[in-house]
């Protein structure tokens, strides 16, 4: 007999779950012995416009440096954030996507016998990060799948370290205002850090949701953590950041791997903050397909949940599991959120006009067959 390590893991590894991801689509195409571009997938929340042009100019004018560490520091990437929020370069923490941030505030500051409080239904990660260093996760029921940020304050205990909030949820979408979140950090005692997830904050208009970065002048305990997976659409790449105090982020960047960002992300993310008309274009296709699938879902009489995100978590008000196995049939990969303990609903990711049109088709006849 081999020797149990898993055994051995920290109780709180043992326990875990892997992180299910979306199912990639060539996988699909395999199993279906279809052609890859048949396949429609609205499962990972990512941009369907491609990647900007300019950043696949900066990312080829990167390549012939591949052999080089990328700068640790990420000097050039960090000096651009900064500038555009008007936060010092101290404040800035890289992230090799905005889970690695997630993971780091996670190594620093739990530790079995303290917790992390966070939200029904909220981003998987959170459980994943604080288990993983043996902390306790202390999930607070959802208000009408939003989180309820007056009982995730009472929550609180000596013993927290951390809060993970995401404005909007994922896979939820839901999100809350301004005075919600000023109320609520006005109350967090001040050895807690609140973690304000805001991987979707691009694809809001201005004023529509809370600026995080308003609120870091006043909260010497908030980290905004932001991605260029989704509104920036570079999720292959990997790059997060957060925003933070300057002692925060010395913390951070303590743990942090030396090199966590690589040398192509941390230029396609500079590109990507330069182009402004490609964020623009994110926003208005987004705004459409939100549109467009809020529209065919009242048509057929399902409900949803309202987003403010790229995706709509959609309601059958049965196991949606074989619905989503005839939608895998016909080469469409939605997500499961089953793990989210909404098994009866599925979160539909915004995708083109054409690929929203090809879901909803499917959709259409995978329900009338199921009839
Ligand atoms: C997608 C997502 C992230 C970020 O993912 P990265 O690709 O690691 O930047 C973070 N939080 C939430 C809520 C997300 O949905």
């Amino acid at each position: 007999m081999s020797f149990d390590f898993l055994a051995q893991a920290l109780p709180g590894v043992q326990q875990l779950a892997p992180y299910v991801p979306g199912k990639p689509a060539d996988e699909l195409a395999r199993e279906l012995g279809l052609p890859l571009d048949s396949i429609v997938k609205l499962a990972s929340n990512e941009n369907p416009l491609g990647p900007s042009p300019k950043v696949i100019a900066a990312i080829s004018q990167a390549v012939p440096e591949l052999t080089r560490y990328p700068d640790g520091n990420g000097f050039v990437l960090k000096q651009a954030l900064a500038q555009k929020f008007a936060v010092e370069l101290a404040q800035v923490t890289l992230g090799n996507g905005s889970n690695d941030i997630l993971e780091l505030v996670a190594k620093a500051w739990l530790a079995p016998g303290l917790n992390a409080v966070f939200s029904q239904h909220a981003f998987a990660v959170y459980p994943i990060a604080t288990m993983a260093v043996g902390a306790e996760c202390r999930e607070i029921p959802a208000n009408n799948y939003g989180h309820d940020l007056p009982a995730i304050l009472a929550a609180i205990d000596a013993n927290t370290r951390v809060v993970f909030i995401a404005n909007p949820n994922n896979p939820t979408g839901t999100w809350f205002d301004q005075q919600a979140l000023a109320d609520f950090l006005a109350q967090v005692p001040e050895h807690v850090i609140v973690v304000l997830d805001e991987a979707y904050i691009e694809y809001a208009e201005p004023g529509e949701l809370p600026d995080g970065m308003d609120f870091l002048a006043k909260h010497a305990n908030l980290i905004v953590s932001r991605t260029f997976s989704k509104a920036y659409g570079l999720a292959a790449l990997r790059i997060g950041y957060a925003i933070s105090s300057p002692m925060i982020a010395d913390v951070l960047n303590r743990i942090r791997q030396p090199f966590n960002v690589n040398s192509l992300g941390l230029v396609a993310a500079v590109a990507a903050l330069e182009d402004e008309e490609y964020l623009q274009e994110s926003r208005a296709s987004n705004k459409q397909g939100l549109q467009q699938l809020s529209t065919a879902f009242d048509r057929l009489g399902l409900s949803y949940i309202e987003s403010r995100g790229n995706f709509i978590a959609v309601d059958f008000a049965r196991d949606a599991a074989p619905i989503n196995q005839a939608l895998l049939e016909q080469g469409v990969i939605v997500r499961p959120v089953a793990g989210y303990a909404m098994p009866t609903f599925l979160r539909v990711s915004v995708g083109t006009e054409q690929e929203n049109a090809r879901f909803i088709e499917v959709l259409e006849q995978v329900l009338a067959d199921a009839k």
